[in-house]
């Protein structure tokens, strides 16, 4: 029996590509401006969890994102706002206005914004997204992502 549920295993395995690695963050619940308000809301809702909204802002139009909070899902709304591939944002708390604290640099040569997943300004303890609409980074990344993007540098 044992050997039989190994062997079909083995056989109806798709080897996509190395997963396993402790525990990662795969689900954004919460997550803070660096002044401790919650950005995730149910403007949106992805897959049954509420998005996180933030206020993206540039010079010629102000308006709101919402985010799959799946972390790798490119999911997402914009409200009042026509986001053009390429453009760099500012990106904002829609409730203080405040914009998110700068991360690092994205490998496209915008900046990668942070957001906490405590109220509590800690990073290391957030996750962060790439100001340019379109961007390859442009979904939420998880820490344990940051890290290892900030290690590798620029990749093609
Ligand atoms: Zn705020
Ligand atoms: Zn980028």
């Amino acid at each position: 029996m044992g050997v039989f549920s190994r062997k079909d295993n083995r056989a109806g395995k798709r080897v996509d590509k190395p997963k396993e690695e402790g525990q990662e963050l795969t689900l954004v619940t919460d997550c803070y401006c660096a002044n401790g308000h919650n950005l995730t809301s149910d403007l949106a809702t992805f897959d049954g969890f509420n998005g996180i909204t933030i206020t993206l802002r540039n010079s010629r139009q102000e308006g709101l994102l919402c985010l799959s909070p799946l972390i790798g899902d490119t999911g997402r709304s914009f409200f009042n706002f026509e986001g053009e591939a390429g453009e760099i944002v500012e990106i904002c708390c829609p409730t203080c206005s405040e914009p998110l604290p700068v991360y690092n640099e994205c490998v496209c040569g915008a900046d990668l914004v942070a957001f906490f997943s405590s109220p509590k300004v800690d990073f290391g303890n957030c996750i962060g997204i790439c100001q340019r609409i379109g961007c390859l980074h442009s979904e939420i990344k998880s820490n344990r992502d940051l890290r290892l993007f900030s290690r590798r540098g620029f990749f093609d």
